[in-house]
Parts: structure tokens; sequence; C-alpha cells
């Protein structure tokens, strides 16, 4: 290999980077972070930087390698780790100026998408995932080290972790064995297999051994990759999946629950809707309570009755509402004084904050909802600590911590002094200028400063000759000026810039004293921001409830919604606009099957219902007159390929998997939603498939089951299966235009509709009328319960002519008598329809 190979520079490159070989290494060169061959190749290409090469281009073996300044690294290392890569930071770790030869060097962190700490999305959580299999369980730990929170649970098997996995979106996976890997790989994350554990009482709160294990993987990855103080981080929370409503990644899309389908973003989302937080940590707390419904009345209870306390007391809410504007993310600030990287700024937040507790507490005196009461005896005033920082922090300190500018005069005698010298230094060369034109006459002399000469006199060129000899020593000649210095100059300079220098010093080891005496405090500073996001996200449910005029449901065995709304549809029609629908189901009507024209509304009345079902759930008040609710432990949608507008590519394949989990996984305190099913095969099929499921659902489940369809033809169910009932979406003709009522109504829909519109919309009389006959053919082959109610084009619409239809029935019959249909699986019932229509395409 080539001689440049072998500096001792690219040694010790080559033995860092062996360490490192999963992340890209930012070397650390002078003002530069530099990056070399294959990591250089793909950062260039990335970034969009020019590849360089080390030892220039036309090298026998050039050193692919680009860089980024150090200063402006952040932006680079942000942009990488949004992509999924991992970066290593590699420092100079001795003075370069105070060593000879080679400088140490040594990663000091890898960042990695689960640990970054900055430049967050400030009302989203940042997760960091690690799976652990233990006996046949698997563990869950969930860590976001940006707050110090985590969470752990125990899963039953692969894909109820794959679907755990799918709905967290984690921005990080770890995992202990190739196979867990290549479970959850797919699912497109940033996946990484580690093996080295580190126990740690924080895992303390584990319920058992799985989740113990995926703690202790978590933590032993945190603790290698960044390499400092995770004093921050709480015990971890152990949770049972039993204990929520279970929401997958698939119901949460469709239901557009966190993202809008049309836009994927924010906006549009049921979440965009109830988010009334002020503070970053409550509209974190927000999501993670939409994540995880509740499944106990009395946990239910208590959050309503705050809600409702707030509602009831504006005074309390209004107030709140202001101090809580005041409220910075302190979960965030308590992390980085835990981390270190904590700067003035954000200890000025801090106290900011603090110093709101005196009138949150005060206005939560007359709270008498119990959680508002547990919350407000949680809040403390920290009253030492907020005095503390007023006195050591100036109002608005620079975000630099090593230049000064944030100690408070009066908090260090010792500071105070340097100051002292340093303003009168600085107060003595002003007087300087005066004192010199009035000894010397020349009005324009003037005294300057720049950083390689200091300070200076200025003295015009036309000006220098009046100077007596000797005054001043001659340092510097411009083209028009010339520039002297005397010793006395340059001794208050020196007294200045001491000064100034010794500030600095003194003034960052005085914060970073103080930050650590605020990292003693962490704990409690994490509870008051627990609580200050509770009471946050419970206003914020106050707050969407009053605006919208949501009522408190009541938790029940049946439903029964009155005059129930979609909360998120409504908000973006005008006012009053749109039209309120009710919503009974109980033990002997516990399926609807929802039929109406397209564009009627029967995908929202479904998913309005679905949403109300959340809203209960998650405490909060709902859009409706008034609502009695059960508790649903899922909620299951399954939306028609054909009309699943969200991902435009979902085929049958991946819409009957789905409807599997739906029947498989239900139980009957489920609800599940069934948009269209069937919409993505040929008529029959589909049709015999939603039949099928539906009568599965009714007899072997027993789940509450809305079912929208076009296919009029399964409206015949409600006679065969008695806990099912018809429903229909009302359009009218007004004016000669389509107008949809968007009513909701007992019974099924009018089938001649569709002719009503091409009516409406000037088709050919004839047509018209020929249309009109096959349906009153097909009309009253439904009666009959004739399965071939199509009829031939041959066939006109007199009497006579209907012969061949009656002997073909003959055949059809007998087929269709000797069928066993309690002996087919729904394979085989599409199997035998399909003989059917075939045996009626012959006659
Ligand atoms: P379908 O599923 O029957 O084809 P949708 O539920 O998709 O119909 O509704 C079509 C459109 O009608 C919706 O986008 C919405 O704008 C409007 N709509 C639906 N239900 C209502 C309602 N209850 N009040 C007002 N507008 C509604
Ligand atoms: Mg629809």
């Amino acid at each position: 290999m080539q001689a440049i190979h072998q500096t001792p520079m690219m040694k010790q490159y080559f033995s860092i980077k062996a360490d490192y070989p999963d992340a890209f290494l930012f070397y650390r060169l002078g003002d530069f972070y530099e990056l070399f061959f294959e990591d250089a190749q793909i950062v260039a290409k990335e970034l969009e930087l020019t590849l360089t090469s080390k030892n220039g281009k036309n090298a026998e073996h050039p050193i692919p390698m680009c860089g980024v300044p150090h200063h402006s690294a952040g932006v680079y290392i942000e942009q990488l780790i949004e992509k999924g890569f991992n970066v290593a930071i590699c420092e100079q770790t001795e003075d370069p100026k105070a060593t000879k030869g080679l400088v140490k060097r040594e990663v000091i962190q890898v960042i990695t998408p689960g640990t970054y700490m900055s430049a967050l999305s400030e009302k989203e959580n940042r997760y960091l995932v690690a799976v652990t299999e233990w006996a046949g369980r698997y563990g869950v730990a969930r860590g976001d080290v940006t707050t110090g929170e985590s969470w752990l649970t125990t899963l039953p098997g692969e894909e109820a972790v794959k679907r755990e996995i799918e709905g967290l979106l984690p921005n990080e996976l770890i995992v202990e064995s190739e196979s867990l890997a290549s479970l959850l790989r797919p699912i497109g994350i940033p996946l990484s297999i580690q093996t080295e554990k580190r126990s740690s009482d924080l895992a303390d709160g584990a319920k058992d051994d799985a989740q113990r294990g995926a703690f202790e993987l978590l933590f032993a990855y945190l603790t290698k990759t960044q390499k400092r103080s995770l004093d921050h981080l709480q015990p971890a929370v152990a949770y049972e999946v039993e204990q929520h409503m279970q929401l997958d990644a698939n119901t949460a899309r469709n239901l557009e629950l966190f993202r809008s389908a049309r836009s994927g973003e924010r906006k549009g989302s049921l979440l965009s809707l109830l988010d009334e937080t002020t503070t970053a940590m409550g509209g974190r707390l927000l999501k993670r309570w939409l994540e995880q419904p509740l499944y106990t009345e009395q946990s239910i209870r208590l959050r309503q009755d705050a809600v409702e306390n707030l509602i009831d007391d504006f005074m309390l809410r209004d107030q709140l509402h202001e101090e809580l504007k005041h409220v910075y993310d302190i979960e965030r600030l308590v992390a980085k004084v835990g981390y270190g990287t904590a700067n003035a700024r954000d200890l000025v937040q801090l106290r900011d904050t603090l110093e709101r507790m005196p009138s949150i507490r005060s206005l939560l005196l007359s709270v008498t909802s119990e959680r508002l009461r547990q919350l407000e005896a949680k809040l403390d005033s920290f009253e030492e600590l907020s005095e503390l920082l007023r006195d050591a922090l100036v109002d608005t300190p620079p975000v630099s911590t090593k230049e000064g500018g944030m100690i408070r005069q009066g908090y260090s005698a010792e500071l105070d002094e340097l100051l002292e010298a340093k303003t009168n230094g600085k107060t003595w060369i002003a007087n300087l200028e005066q004192q010199e034109r009035i000894a010397t006459g020349i009005k324009s002399l003037k005294v300057g400063y720049n950083r390689v000469f200091g300070y200076y006199l200025e003295v015009t060129k036309a000006n220098a000759k009046l100077l007596e000899e000797g005054r001043y020593e001659r340092k510097q000649t411009l083209t028009n000026a010339e520039r002297y210095i005397t010793p006395e100059l340059k001794e208050k300079e020196a007294l200045i810039l001491g000064a100034e220098e010794k500030s600095c010093t003194l003034e960052y080891d005085l914060f970073v004293a103080l930050r650590e005496r605020v990292k003693q405090h962490t704990k409690p500073l994490q509870q008051l921001a627990r609580s200050l996001s509770e009471l946050d996200v419970l206003l914020s449910l106050a707050i969407v409830a009053e605006k919208r005029e949501y009522v408190r449901p009541n938790t029940s065995r049946h439903v029964q919604v009155d005059r129930g709304r979609h909360p998120v549809i409504e908000t973006v029609l005008p006012r009053g606009e749109y039209v309120a629908n009710d919503l009974t189901l109980d033990d002997t009507r516990q399926m609807l099957l929802i039929t109406g024209p397209n564009m009627s509304g029967k995908s929202t009345y479904m998913r309005q219902f679905a949403l109300i079902a959340i809203l209960h759930q998650i405490g909060s008040f709902v859009p409706a007159e008034s609502a009695e609710l059960p508790l649903f432990d899922r909620i299951f949608t399954r939306i028609g390929a054909a009309d699943d507008l969200v991902s435009g590519q979902s085929t049958f394949m991946v819409e009957m998997t789905e409807t599997r989990q739906a029947v498989t996984e239900a139980t009957e305190h489920s609800l599940i939603l069934l948009d269209e099913i069937g919409r993505g095969t040929s008529t029959y099929d589909g049709m015999a498939l939603a039949q099928a499921i539906v009568e599965y659902i009714a007899s072997n489940i027993g789940a509450k089951t809305l079912f929208s369809t076009h296919y009029h033809e399964l409206t015949v169910l409600e006679d065969t299966i008695p806990t099912l009932e018809n429903v229909h979406v009302r359009a009218i003709e007004q004016n000669g235009r389509v107008v949809f009522l968007h009513e909701v109504h007992p019974g099924r829909a009018d089938k001649s509709y569709g002719i009503h519109v091409a009516e409406l919309a000037e088709l050919p009389d004839a047509l018209i009328e020929r249309a009109r006959t096959i349906l009153s053919h097909l009309e009253t082959d439904v009666k009959e319960d004739a399965p071939n109610n199509l009829l031939s084009p041959a066939q006109s619409n007199e009497e006579g002519s209907q012969l061949s239809l009656f002997e073909e029935e003959d055949a059809l019959k007998e087929r269709l008598m000797t069928m066993d249909l309690l002996a087919m699986n729904p394979i085989e019932a599409m199997q035998a329809l399909y003989e059917l229509q075939q045996l009626a395409k012959k006659g």
C-alpha cells in the first residue's frame, strides 16, 4: 500500500474506524470533520458535497475525502440521521497547540436515528425500541432519550410484535437475533442487531424477564453510543397491551388518527383537531393517549371528571391556559441538563417556567375533580431553584456558553471584580481619546481596536506631522492614516483582555456548576413535567369539547349515540351543515348493513362512530347530543380494495389478509368496520365473500359490526341473521339534481335510485325504460330467492319470453336445494356460486 495510507494519522483513522463499521466516522481535523474512503463517497453523494482526495486526485491510490465545517456540522449530521444513518463523532481529545506529533482522538458519541437529541419535531417523541425474545414471549422496550421516558411491555407472538412496531413506528429498532431482524426489517425502520445487555435499576418496574431483557438491551445500546451521563433516564413504566384499546397501524391510518389520508400531514387528522395543547410535552402526551386509548371504566371516568371540571369552570380554564403558555418543554430541558448540553437559555426557560408555578398552584386550589386534585398535590413551586436561577442568570443570555454574558451581577464577587476591571479599562480608553485630542489639537484623532494590533490611536496622514516627535510609537501605516500605540495603552489593553478571558472562563465554570445543581433536581422536575403535561392535555380536551359542543359520554353495555357527528369532517363544513345521525346497537342488533348510493355518506357514518368510540376511551367528550358507549377492546377497519383511496395500491389479497385478522382476532368486545368489502374482485365472487364474512362474524364472534356495501342483494341477510339490521343513507332528487341528504334511515336503500340519477342525466328514454324493466325482474327474483337474477339480453319485457328463465330455474333450483350450506367454507361457497352462475349462463 502507498505510504500515505501508512501515515500516523491514517493509521489512527483506521484503528478508530474499525470500531465503528456501521457509522460514518466524522474525524475531526482542525476546523473540519473529515470523512474518508467509502464513508466519504456515500456522504458526498447523500449530502451533495464535493468529493476530493486526501493525497491528490492523480495519486496511484487516491484516498476519497469530503468534509464539513465543524461549526455547521449539525445540519449535515441531522440530514444523515433523518435518512437513517449513524454518525460517530470523533474529536481531538487533547489540545493540538500543546501536543507534539499526532493529536489523540476518540469517538465521543455515536448519533443514531433513535438517539438523536436535537432538531426534533416538538410534539413528537423520538423512540428507540428494543425487542428481545424470552421463552417464546417477546419483550418490547421503548425509550425516548430526549425526555428520558421509557415503557415496557410483553407480547405473546411474532404477529403481535410486528403489529406493535408498525403502530409505534419508532425511529430506530434494535433486536437480539437474526430471526427478529428478518421479522421486523420489512417495516423499513433503521434496525441493528445488538447482543450486549446492561442491567439497571431503572428496569425494576419490569413485569417479567422478557421486558427486563429488552430494557437491558436498550440501556446497553444507549450507554455504548452516548458515552455520557444518562442520569435523566426515568424508571421504565410497564404496561399491558390489554389495558388499552388496541389500534393497529392500519386502523390508525384508515381512521386518520394521526395523519390525513390525502395529504399525509398532521393537519386534517383527529390528533390535530384535538390538539389545543400549549406545551410541546402536552402535545406529545396527547398523541400517546390517542395511541393507547383506555380500556377500564374507572380510568376513563377520572379523565372525564377532570375535563368536565375544566369545562364548568370557565375562569380556571382560561387562566390556566394563559399560564401554560409560559411553560416550556421542561421534559426536554431537563434531559439536556442531564446530558450536559443545556445552555444558559435553556436554564432561563426552566426558570421562567418555575416562576409560573405559584400562580398555577393557586389556580388549582379550587379544583374539584379527583384527578386534578391529585395533579395539584404533586405540583411543587421549586422556590429555591427558581431563586437560584434568577440570581445566577441574566434575563436574555447568549446561546454560547463560552463567551460570557450569562451570569448576573452580584452572583459572584470574583466575576464582578473582573468585569469591573474590564469596564474600568474601557472607560480609561474611552477617556483617552478626548484627552489626546485636546493635548495634540487634532480633532479627528481616534481610538480604535482590531484583533491583530489590539487598541491603537489613529491620526490621518495630513495630521500626523502635527504630532510632537516621540509622543506615540508608530505601529501601522494605512493609505490615509497612521496608527500608534503607547505603553500605557498596551498596559490597559492587557488588563482588559486578561479580564475578559478570565471572566469568560469563570462564567463558563459558574454556569457548569449551576447546571450541575439543576441536575440534582432531575427527578422532581420530571415529575413536574408529567403533571404539567397531563394538565395541558386535559385542558386541551376541555377546550375542544367546549368549542365544538361535545357531550360527556356514558360507559354502558350498549351503543346509543344521538345525533352523532364526524369530529373532523364537521369542522371543514360551514357550521351546522354537517348532518348528525343516530346509532343504536345492542344484544339483538349488533350489526348494521349500510346501503346507499355512492357519495351518500356510508363511509363517513362508519368512521364517525369509530372516532366517537376512540374519543370516549381517551377520556374526551364526543361530538353528539348524547352518547352511551361500551368499552371496545379493539377496532378493526377493513376498506374494500377498490375503495382504498389511501394507498391506491391495496390489492385484493391485502384486503383479505386484513379481513382474516379481523375475523380471527376480534372478540365480542371489538368493533369491526367493513367498508365495501369484496369490491376488489368480480361481483359474485365478492358478494359471496361479503356474505360469508358477515355470517361468520354474526355466528362466531358477535362483535359490533358496521358493514357498508353496494351489493343490494346482501340486504336479504336481515331475514336470516337475527342480530343484523339494514340501514341506508338517503339521497333525493330536488329540482332536477341529486341531493345527498346524508341521513341514515332504517331499512335498505331504494334500488331504483341509480336509474333515477341516469334519468336526471338525460340518458335516452328507451334506455331508461329498459333499465326499469330489468330492475323489476331482478327485484321479483330476489323476492323469490332465485340466485340468478340477471336478465339475459335476449329477453324482453313481454310475459312469454320469460319461459327460458323458468326452465333454467329448475336446474338451478335443484342444484341449489342439494347444496349443503353449513358444510361449506367461504371458498367453497364461492365455487358453488360460480357453478350456479355458469349454469345460468348456459340457459
Ligand atoms: P360513501 O362512502 O357513501 O360513498 P362518503 O362517506 O365517502 O360516501 O361521503 C362522501 C362525502 O359526503 C364526504 O366526503 C362528505 O363531504 C359528505 N358527507 C358524508 N356524510 C356527511 C354528513 N353526515 N353530513 C354532511 N356531509 C357528509
Ligand atoms: Mg365509501
